[in-house]
């Protein structure tokens, strides 16, 4: 196949900066698939002039709220009318099931269409303050954000952004992660052909270390919303501090799923598999952590593993797949030797990778599971990101809680039990931004999501999202 070259997006245009570009592997074949603009600091400072630019002038924030939503619901349109290409190009750059990639072009979509619709509603309050007169608030845009975006879910997580960052009428400068820009840089077409302004939506492509760095730092970029690794996250924080920009952050997670021996063992065993494995165990919401009452430890780990066996690994592009490769060689050989510190800190390989075939072209890696762990062990406690799950027994409410919360991270989890009274009491107590009871649905495009403790700050989804992207300003009216 012939590689394609891409550019980033400055201005409504495509931008090749000094003429660079870094390459894209694909990872089921290990081979180049695009190569890709990469920008330097002073490409990056004319992406936020521009951005700068045209917020000042208002020719997006001064439309009405309506109207910007009017704007986003023809980018959802666009995005549904281009599914079919965007899913392939997000299976191959990453190496995510093409299934997968379609749900997740069509949820990108619908994040579009709940922005759209909540743009006119975002309002302020009146305050019955003690001076006579009238006292209000308003909320208005932040300015020029940058939104720095992971490789996991490249394009939703994108969509999760600009969205309610457009919606209340900001600027954005987006930087996409560089195993995985070209999803992301369609967007830039997509805006323009829906009617937002040029120069309102760009996005530099470029190493983290150069080209994300000179957008976290730039000294006119207002707020930074970033998803990725917590050390990431928290050198962005140390940049953003100097002229204390705004920093909202979704970062890493080590979930866990509680299992009350009251449960159907069987059918949550198999939905526990699937909220590990999904995409490779590459989601920050994963549940790999799994801690299972003494009562039916024995016989929930034969079902998981069992179903853990039956995950089809194999070509991305394939639609009966259910796990394709990880995402690079380096991600690969990272995730091994967790496996590998696993078997020497004395966990039990109830299965391992070998019991798989899997391709040997490409960057693939078999699942694993390990049980008799304990807290201290680096499996338990470090976000592992792969197809890697360990298996924790508890016997009381009590010690299901302390396990849970054993680790530097509090993003997501599940509790199974019957005794809602029960499930509740731990769903509360579990120090995480979001919990499922009785389920593994984590995310809702409706709802807020995002972290306790070193999983991040803030809350993206939902309204919240809105208030992430503006400032509240107080005005006060004298009556006499
Ligand atoms: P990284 O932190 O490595 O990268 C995320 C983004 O930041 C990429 O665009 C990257 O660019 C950029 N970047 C890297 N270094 C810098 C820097 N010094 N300054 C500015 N930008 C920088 O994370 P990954 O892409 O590896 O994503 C995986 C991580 O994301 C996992 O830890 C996962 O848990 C977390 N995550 C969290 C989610 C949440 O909502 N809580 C959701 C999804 C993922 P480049 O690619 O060029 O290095």
């Amino acid at each position: 196949m012939a590689m394609d070259k891409w550019a980033a997006w400055v201005g409504g245009a495509p931008y090749t900066g000094a003429g660079e570009y870094f390459t894209v592997d694909e990872p089921a074949t290990g081979h180049v698939l695009a190569e890709v603009s990469k920008l330097g600091p002073e490409d990056v400072d004319r992406a936020v002039r521009t951005a700068r630019t045209q917020f000042e002038s208002g020719v997006w924030q001064n439309q009405s709220a309506t109207q910007r939503g009017k704007v986003l619901l023809r980018m959802a349109q666009l995005i549904r009318d281009e599914v079919e290409t965007l899913s392939q190009l997000e299976a191959r750059q990453v190496g995510k099931p093409i299934r997968d990639a379609r749900d997740e072009v069509l949820t990108a979509a619908d994040c579009f269409e709940f922005y759209a619709g909540a743009a006119n509603k975002l309002h302020g309050d009146t305050i019955p303050v003690s001076q006579p007169g009238l006292d209000y608030t308003i909320r208005v845009p932040v300015g020029v954000v940058g939104l720095i975006v992971p490789w996991n879910f490249p394009f939703l997580i994108t969509a999760w952004k600009v969205a309610p960052a457009l919606a209340v009428g900001n600027s954005v400068v987006v930087k996409p992660a560089s195993y995985a820009p070209l999803t992301a840089l369609k967007l830039g077409p997509i805006a323009q052909a829906a009617g937002v302004p040029d120069g309102v939506l760009n996005i530099v492509t470029g190493p983290g270390g150069q080209t994300g760095e000179a957008l976290a730092s730039h000294h006119d970029v207002d707020k930074i919303a970033f998803t990725g690794e917590t050390t990431t996250g928290s050198r962005i924080l140390a940049l953003a501090a100097a002229r204390v920009a705004r920093v909202s952050l979704e970062l890493g997670g080590k979930s866990p799923t509680i299992v009350f021996p009251d449960v159907d063992v069987d059918m949550v065993a198999r939905l526990a598999v699937a909220s590990a494995y999904a995409n490779g165990g590459q989601d920050c919401c994963a549940r790999s952590r799994l801690l299972v009452h003494r009562d039916i430890a024995e016989a929930f780990t034969e079902r998981f593993q069992g179903y853990v066996r039956q995950l089809k690994i194999g070509d991305p592009l394939d639609p009966t797949v259910d796990m394709g490769p990880l995402v690079s060689l380096a991600h690969r050989d990272r995730v091994r030797r967790y496996v590998e510190s696993g078997v020497q800190e004395g966990a039990r390989l109830v299965l391992a990778p070998e019991a798989y075939s899997v391709p040997t072209h490409g960057f693939y890696q078999a699942p694993a599971v390990f049980s008799e762990v304990s807290e201290s062990m680096t499996i338990v406690q470090e976000e592992i990101f792969g197809p890697v799950s360990t298996i924790q027994v508890f016997d009381t409410e009590e010690e299901a809680i302390a396990k849970a919360n054993a680790t530097p991270y509090g993003l997501s989890g599940s509790v199974f039990s019957r005794d809602i009274g029960r499930a509740l009491r731990v769903a509360h107590r579990v120090k995480s931004g979001v919990l499922s009871v009785n389920s593994i649905k984590s995310v809702h495009l409706e709802a807020p999501f995002g972290g306790f403790k070193m999983s991040g700050i803030g809350r993206e989804l939902g309204l919240e999202a809105l208030e992430l992207y503006t400032e509240v300003k107080n005005i006060f009216v004298a009556l006499d």
